[in-house]
């Protein structure tokens, strides 16, 4: 069992009930909109609004110890900060993958060929996943 207390205390956040409720529910399902988590959410703290998720969601993304997934034609998603690395969408489910992929290559060619500064990585693929081939 992960100690969700103590990840949350390195990042300097108080741990609450509601963001150990959070923390789990990300853990669980690896990448969730706010809807999702709202839904989630809802079940174990019946009072608790939308804008208490929101509140939450913008404090930990401003401690990093979440990250947010932006996603093409979806509202964004988000997952607990880990190592650098792109997504795949499936088209038919929603469902996100992970793939590691070192991108800092493709950065200095563009930035070499196109002489344009990137500024950010976010590489959303999208496909089939292995449930709906
Ligand atoms: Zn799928
Ligand atoms: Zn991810």
């Amino acid at each position: 069992m992960i100690n969700y207390t103590n990840i949350l205390r390195e990042h300097t956040l108080k741990a609450t009930p509601q963001r150990l409720a959070i923390t789990d529910v990300l853990y669980t399902n690896g990448h969730i909109n706010i809807e999702s988590l709202y839904e989630k959410m809802i079940k174990k703290f019946t009072s608790i609004s939308l804008a208490t998720i929101y509140k939450n969601i913008n404090l930990m993304l401003e401690h990093s110890f979440i990250q947010e997934v932006k996603l093409p034609n979806a509202k964004s998603v988000y997952e607990l900060t880990k190592e650098t690395h792109s997504h795949i969408v499936c088209t038919t489910c929603g469902s996100i993958e992970d793939i590691s992929l070192d991108l800092n290559k493709v950065i200095m060619q563009v930035s070499e060929s196109n002489a344009f500064h990137t500024t950010s990585s976010d590489l959303v693929l999208s496909g089939i996943c292995i449930h709906c081939k």
